[in-house]
């Protein structure tokens, strides 16, 4: 194994939008390709066209993009192993099955819905919870092996339907390796023979995953935790198709839980808590339904990989911000945790936050044009920047230049409740009345000139900054607190923080 090049595949099968847990999977098959000078590539996993959702392949490509996650082969991206949609490999899983037949490790199976179903009550009846078709009950069953061969011949002639199963031996033991949980074992008596093509010309997943990965020359499966029940039939499957020597090295990765840590992370966690929990918004083809996003809600994509990465692998050290390539450098199998990750919104925003502080004035300015040119804001591009520059520590999101930071560009309409309350009293009134007049004869408006009036003020009166500066922002800005107002009140200029402070009076009175 350790001297085969390394070729990793993320295999999303299209039946919806791709949660975060699918993102996560594709971000350590790519991290990890990227480490090892390896080749990520991307297979849409439709076979079941029951569960195919128009748009839901798109939707996959323009997530991996989002978070810059490039393919080096896959659907439009041709690299010598496709086709890359299992739909179009339709063909080449005929001779595996065909295989399986003939060497007696899988059969044919005539039974329908009804007599399944029949099947599975009698079990539950006689006291098994969870009836399965194999080894023991499919002697009772309508298949190839407790049919006569003329019989079998007689119904695939008629063209009745039928499926292929998995022939399961009873009581054996099937080990293998994963990187991430170490030697597995399993014994057969656990497993139902599956079905593995149906009479429609389209193997199931547990098939085509198997063979595509052989023939894509996939070295490590990396996959989520709810596969690693399949995983003893897939090393049961190369062993049957004589590929033993094939057997990828399995990595099956921790599960995303929710924020209490009961149970997968699901899409009612996010509606119950408030957080998306998928990377794009997602809108059905009827377009009836739309599902909020990470893209949408204002995350920047460097900030989202950061976290995910974050969710079920660390570096060891106490740092937390990795750029692509850092964690490039830095991701390993190895250091990917057995038990689930607990979903953490908060942390999510924080990365956010640090994120858009490392942004340029002008980058930010560019991702909140939309929002400009919808509130339709007065304002040329120096003001912006610089209103920018005050409030970006503070913020979370692009848009909250224009939420947070509202009095930058708006009149205030309402005054904080509480500062108002606490710090909107005669005393204080009287002081903001002083400064007014201080203010109004002021000639070089900026912030260090402000500051040096409103400290000499202080020192003056013999005043303390508390009962006079929450009276300030309140007047100008509506707010109990915020950023350096002498820097707010510079970009404001005279006139507008003369009218607001003003205006708080004639609206607050005298406290
Ligand atoms: N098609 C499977 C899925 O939707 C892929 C599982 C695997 O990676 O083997 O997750």
């Amino acid at each position: 194994m350790s001297n085969k090049s390394v070729r990793v595949r993320f295999a999303p099968s299209p039946t919806g939008p791709l949660h975060i847990g699918g993102v996560r999977t594709a971000l350590y098959n790519y991290l990890f390709a990227r480490k090892n000078n390896g080749k990520f590539i991307l297979r849409i996993e439709d076979t079941d066209q029951s569960r195919y959702v128009e748009g839901a392949e798109k939707y996959i490509l323009n997530s991996l993009e989002w978070c810059g996650l490039d393919i080096d082969e896959g659907p439009n991206k041709e690299g010598g192993h496709g086709p890359y949609r299992q739909s179009e490999r339709k063909d080449i899983y005929n001779k595996y099955v065909q295989q399986l037949l003939d060497s007696g490790r899988a059969y044919y199976a005539f039974d329908s819905e009804e007599e399944l179903e029949q099947m599975r009550k009698k079990m539950k009846e006689a006291g098994h919870p969870s009836p399965q078709y194999n080894n023991i009950t499919r002697s009772n069953m309508k298949n190839s092996l407790s049919l006569s061969k003329e019989e079998v011949q007689e119904r695939l002639d008629k063209g009745e339907k039928y499926v292929v199963r998995v022939n399961i031996p009873r009581n054996e033991v099937v080990k293998f390796e994963d990187k991430i949980r170490g030697w597995v074992s399993f014994n057969t008596n656990f497993l139902d023979d599956k079905v593995l093509y149906k009479s429609d010309g389209m193997p199931t997943y547990h098939l085509a995953n198997v063979v595509d990965d052989y023939l894509m020359k996939i070295s490590h499966v990396i996959r989520g935790e709810e596969w690693l029940p399949s995983a003893p039939l897939h090393v049961l499957l190369y062993k049957f198709l004589g590929l033993e020597d094939h057997v990828p090295m399995y990595c099956h990765l921790p599960l995303i839980l929710n924020p209490e840590g009961k149970g997968k992370l699901s899409k009612r966690d996010g509606d119950r808590l408030g957080f998306p929990v998928f990377p794009l918004e997602w809108k059905d083809s009827s377009q009836e339904i739309s599902i909020s996003g990470y893209r949408e809600s204002g995350f920047l994509p460097e900030a989202f990989i950061n976290m995910l990465a974050f969710l079920g692998w660390n570096p060891g050290d106490s740092q937390e911000i990795f750029s692509i390539d850092e964690l490039i450098r830095s991701f390993s199998i190895e250091r990917v945790n057995k038990s689930g990750a607990r979903f953490n919104f908060q942390k999510m925003l924080w990365f956010n936050q640090q994120y858009l502080r490392l942004k340029s004035n002008e980058e930010l300015a560019q991702m909140s044009q939309q929002f400009i040119l919808n509130s339709k804001i007065l304002h040329d591009k120096k003001y912006i920047l610089q209103a920018i520059s005050i409030i970006k520590e503070r913020i979370t999101f692009p848009q909250d230049i224009f939420t947070e930071g509202s009095y930058l560009f708006f009149l205030p309409e309402i005054y904080d409740e509480k500062t108002v309350r606490k710090k909107w009293n005669n005393d204080s009134v009287n002081h903001l009345k002083s400064l007014l007049e201080e203010i109004k004869v002021v000639t070089d408006f900026d912030a260090t000139t402000i500051e040096k009036l409103f400290q000499d003020y202080l020192d003056l009166n013999e005043v303390g900054f508390g009962k006079v500066m929450p009276a300030l922002r309140l007047s100008v800005t509506g707010k109990g607190m915020g950023p350096s107002m002498f820097l707010i009140m510079e970009l404001l200029g005279k006139e507008k923080v003369l009218n607001r402070i003003e205006n708080s009076l004639i609206t607050l009175g005298n406290g």
